[in-house]
């Protein structure tokens, strides 16, 4: 089977978690203050970057920080991963689906403007397939209408975006290093804020609400005469995870390497085969967690039928949230149910050779062929 993504782990990951082990605290701990710091130096040095257990758990937290809760609403574009939508919701915050720009996926300004209302308080952006095309558009309709802006970067960490580092500017930014991400902490994720009470809240919500129990924890210690105001999560990230996140932060170049050049090869390889479409993202400096396209006329289920029967696993990156029962909304999003019936995602990971890339190409390439025939 050629796998649709995996964690590419080993070595070095086992001899620091070893390392953690003989020191005998697993926990939250000198090891996540030390993963921090690498983060923040990674992202030039001037942000706050408070680890947490799950990219998901990093939404929730950054919305509750920036003080969204019950009758608010939040707008986020349909095409994503449904966390994004249940972290809106985990705030008891209302997810407002948005449509996508077919042609690159990403949230579509436009429409954004459409689902203002009274009660909208900040813009979600999702980095799809790592690109944010039209970034810039949807922090001028924030701050037109006085809104905060939290990206999900979950796909974007380790890109350049207009020159700079995602991460490295922006309200809010939100990573996750779950297994299958751009980097792995095996699982994981950051809030990235120059907003320092933010990250502060963010801090405190991680542990249970205990306010300024993460100094003490970092030092092998913790609070036992402490002050809670607020609601909190058991959402920190251990040692155990913060010595994976450091050791692949060293093998970042090589996977991101990896990654752009497999991307460029799918693009070159598929771009005029009859059948497809390809999306339109920016490649300089893109470092892709995922490689979706579009397949034209109807043909997306069959195709995948055919790669899953050659052995090839394959994916659909998304259904549209706006669909499911628990987020349906009353009104249509032309363009994200459009790429909810084109979209396949073809195997992308830093471990997968040549020789898998180019079956998946032919297998691709020869389904295409003959359904052209047909
Ligand atoms: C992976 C992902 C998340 C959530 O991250 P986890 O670490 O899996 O909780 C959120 N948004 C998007 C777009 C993602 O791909």
């Amino acid at each position: 089977m050629i796998r649709l993504s995996r964690s590419v782990v080993g070595q070095e990951e086992q001899l620091a978690l070893a390392r953690v082990i003989e020191e005998g605290y697993l926990g939250m701990g000198h090891f996540t203050r030390e993963f921090e710091a690498q983060l923040a130096a990674y992202l030039g040095g001037t942000r706050q970057v408070v680890c947490v257990s799950t990219g998901t758990a990093a939404l929730q937290l950054a919305l509750q920080a920036l003080g969204v809760g019950r009758g608010d609403e939040v707008i986020v574009p349909s095409l994503t991963f449904v966390a994004s939508f249940q972290a809106v919701s985990a705030c008891g915050a209302r997810p407002v689906a948005c449509d996508v720009d077919p042609e690159t996926a990403f949230m579509d300004v436009a429409d954004v403007e459409r689902r203002l209302t009274a009660r909208t308080r900040v813009l979600m952006p999702v980095y799809y397939a790592s690109a944010a095309p039209r970034l810039e558009e949807v922090y001028r309709c924030a701050a037109a209408h006085g809104l905060r802006v939290l990206e999900d970067a979950a796909h974007a960490f380790a890109c350049y975006r207009a020159g700079v580092r995602v991460g490295s500017v922006g309200d809010v930014v939100c990573f996750s290093f779950d297994g299958i991400k751009n980097i792995t902490a095996g699982e994981g994720g950051a809030i990235v804020t120059a907003d320092a009470r933010v990250a502060e809240r963010a801090r405190d919500a991680r542990l249970l609400g205990v306010e300024n129990d993460t100094e003490k924890r970092y030092a092998g210690d913790r609070s036992w005469d402490f002050e809670v105001r607020e609601q909190g999560w058991r959402y920190h990230m251990s040692n155990l995870m913060a010595a994976i996140g450091s050791v692949q932060l060293t093998r970042l170049p090589a996977f991101a390497a990896r990654r752009s050049e497999l991307r460029n090869h799918y693009c070159t390889a598929l771009a005029e085969v009859a059948g497809l479409r390809l999306l339109s993202l920016p490649r300089e400096g893109v470092v892709p967690h995922i490689f979706p396209l579009r397949v034209l006329h109807g043909r997306r289920d069959a195709l995948m039928a055919h790669l899953r029967a050659c052995g090839i696993e394959c994916g659909v990156h998304y259904k549209p949230n706006h669909l499911l029962a628990r987020f349906r909304s009353e009104y249509a999003l032309p363009g994200a149910e459009l790429l909810g019936r084109e979209l396949l995602t073809l195997p992308l990971h830093a471990a997968l050779s040549d020789e898998e890339q180019n079956t998946v190409i032919g297998a691709v390439c020869a389904f295409l062929e003959s359904a052209g025939r047909a």
